[in-house]
């Protein structure tokens, strides 16, 4: 069985990364999505293990120390990672797993795992992601200023990923992610086990 596809969704805060994570899990029912671990307080609604694993800073920091992430970064004050084992455990049994993650960890991810798909969620003006930002009225006028600067520099990352795509309708950015999971699973490196079959017979 070839392994499955890793696919890293990164982009600046507010460029709507989660809602398309959602939607491509509702398309992909095989889709598997990785549960990340934080030091953020859970907002209500979320629940541990599903929205998050929600640990405490000395918890997180010994995960770091004894190698339990993949990629992990200090996001607006609080840290996040990718817990290592059950992804590589996902993909080792052949399903396709999803990343939601900020850029400074979809850059790791890349050095670790460079055989992942890496796709750069672009709002479709820095207008826009402001008003997004500001419609979602948790942030406080300083933090939006200070994600707007950070939404700005970040922007410079899109070259280091595999694909660019648009927010403008999410709709339109799913089906475009769709169509590059397809083709991603079509390469002929991960069709080692197909090719290997039909010449068995
Ligand atoms: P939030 O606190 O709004 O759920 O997430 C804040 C930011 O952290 C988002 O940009 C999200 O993509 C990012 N994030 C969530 N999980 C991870 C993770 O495991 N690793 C990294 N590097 N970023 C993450």
């Amino acid at each position: 069985m070839d392994n499955g596809l890793l696919v890293v969704i990164s982009g600046p805060s507010g460029a709507g990364k989660g809602t398309i994570c959602a939607r491509l899990k509702e398309e992909f029912s095989e889709l598997k999505v990785s549960v990340s671990a934080t030091t953020r307080k859970p907002r209500e609604g979320e629940v541990e293990g599903i929205s998050y694993y929600f640990l405490k800073e000395e918890d997180f920091i010994k995960k770091i120390n004894d190698d339990e992430f993949l990629e992990y970064a200090k996001v607006y004050g609080n840290y996040y990672g990718t817990p290592k084992q059950e992804v590589f455990r996902q993909l080792e049994e052949g399903n396709d797993i999803i990343l939601e993650i900020d850029i400074q960890g979809a850059l790791q991810v890349k050095k670790n795992y460079p055989r992942g798909v890496f796709i750069f969620i672009l709002p479709p003006s820095l207008y826009e992601l402001n008003k997004r930002i500001e419609g979602r009225g948790t942030d406080s006028k300083e933090v939006i200023m200070k994600r707007m600067q950070c939404a700005y520099d970040e922007l410079n990352y899109a070259f280091e990923y595999d694909y660019v795509v648009v927010n403008d309708q999410v709709e339109t950015a799913v089906q475009q992610i769709k169509h590059i999971i397809h083709a991603e699973k079509s390469r002929a490196i991960r069709k080692k086990a197909i090719i290997n079959k039909v010449r068995e017979v």
